[in-house]
């Protein structure tokens, strides 16, 4: 299956998306796991995406883009993939859309994880990560990236039919469950 896990900051993207590519077995792709390896490792491409990775802004589409052909060039992705905070905006997703068109491997669904603003802050500051962005000011402007940005990509995936919408609140496995049994629908 060819997979796009779309949701806010602190929806536990994360989470349900290492469990679905497991469970289906299929290479679980995190453009912010990827962009995290590259600051950790202070590659050019770290230190490009760190400045905003840190103000809670998107990297730019041409970089971002460019990671993800890269990543989706690779063979492990062959029999499918899932794609976890990519895309994040029209742009990225009409990138996305041609080069899979190009390949004539286009997505199957997009899940789509509803959880309200005031829940996911709390989550995300209470997480305990360590992760730079997760101030409080960092997270608003992400939520509100979030809503501005990312948001839109609902409509645009409902439109084309691929857009399957799961609660988000609950315990992680119930929360599981409901991803699993709308693909499986
Ligand atoms: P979250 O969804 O909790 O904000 P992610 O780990 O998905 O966290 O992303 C962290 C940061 O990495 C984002 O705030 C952004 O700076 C960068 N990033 C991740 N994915 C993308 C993307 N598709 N386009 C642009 N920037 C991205």
């Amino acid at each position: 299956m060819r997979l796009v896990l779309v949701g806010p900051p602190g929806a536990g993207k994360g989470t349900q998306a290492a469990f679905i590519a497991d469970k289906l077995g299929i290479p679980h792709i995190s453009t912010g796991d990827i962009f995290r390896a590259n600051v950790n490792q202070q590659t050019p491409l770290g230190l490009e995406a760190k400045q905003y990775m840190d103000a809670g802004q998107l990297v730019p589409d041409e970089v971002t883009n460019a990671m993800v052909a890269d990543r989706l060039a690779q063979s492990d992705v062959a029999g499918g993939f899932l794609l976890d905070g990519y895309p994040r905006n029209l742009g990225q997703a009409g990138v996305l859309a041609d080069s899979l068109d190009v390949a004539e491997t286009p997505l199957d669904a997009v899940v789509e994880i509803l959880v309200d603003t005031e829940h996911v802050v709390g989550r995300l500051l209470s997480r305990g990560q360590g992760r730079s962005d997760d101030t409080e000011e960092v997270i608003r402007h992400r939520l509100g990236i979030y809503a501005s940005e990312t948001a839109p990509l609902v409509s645009y995936y409902r439109e084309r039919g691929l857009l399957r919408s799961v609660d988000g609140v609950g315990s992680v496995d119930d929360v599981s469950a409901r991803v699993l049994a709308v693909l499986t629908a």
